[in-house]
């Protein structure tokens, strides 16, 4: 069984999260912007005045998961509600070459290939179950807020399916997984088997 984390190391394995998910979004945007058949590099930005809104909206979700995912685990899980907010906003970085004016595809990072790379490298690097579900909620809650389309295997394949249905399942996934995390957290360190927030720390 893994070690839960003091808070020390907590903070410190979010944001290597942080950098590994963001790394690896630029990567998948910088491929679809090289490597991308240009019939899919059609990937623009929203109009300006709707992004504050659209912001607030992925981060408002991603602090309620994110205290969540907390409250399941302890007060000391506080990462967690600065992490999952961070993460859910973060995917947006792929839109980067659309603002700075680059054709690039669509929603490169907004991908099932993108979030398993993100996972197993967290996995290796981190080594921590509930740093996994943390991310793995954070996507699936960009994705549950998102509209339009996305391409669901980029960089593999650029074939653009509409979000719309996908939606509400991803919002499951996304709080299944943030209590998830927490439950982890808590397991790890011993609270649920009665070994007090002390427990092995
Ligand atoms: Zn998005």
């Amino acid at each position: 069984m893994q070690e839960a984390p003091n808070q020390a190391s907590g903070w410190k394995s979010a944001v290597y999260a942080a950098i590994i998910y963001v790394g690896i979004a630029l990567i998948f945007t910088a491929w679809g912007v090289f490597f991308g058949p240009s019939a899919a590099q059609v990937g623009s930005t929203r109009p300006e005045e709707t992004i504050p809104g659209h912001v607030a909206e992925l981060a408002v979700f991603g602090l309620i998961l994110g205290l969540g995912s907390m409250i399941v685990y302890s007060r000391k899980g506080l990462y967690l509600a600065f992490l999952l907010p961070t993460l859910t906003v973060a995917l947006d970085i792929d839109h980067l070459p659309a603002y700075l004016g680059y054709a690039e595809t669509i929603r490169p990072a907004h991908s099932f290939v993108f979030i398993v790379v993100a996972l197993a490298l967290t996995a290796i690097m981190i080594k921590a179950l509930y740093m996994e579900l943390a991310m793995a909620s954070a996507f699936m809650a960009h994705m549950a807020v998102d509209t339009g389309i996305f391409a669901p295997f980029s960089p593999v394949t650029f074939w653009y399916v509409q979000l719309d249905p996908y939606r509400l399942p991803f919002a499951a996934g996304a709080l299944l997984c943030a209590v998830a995390a927490g439950a982890a957290l808590r397991k790890s360190q011993g609270i649920i088997n009665g070994g007090g927030p002390m427990g092995n720390a």
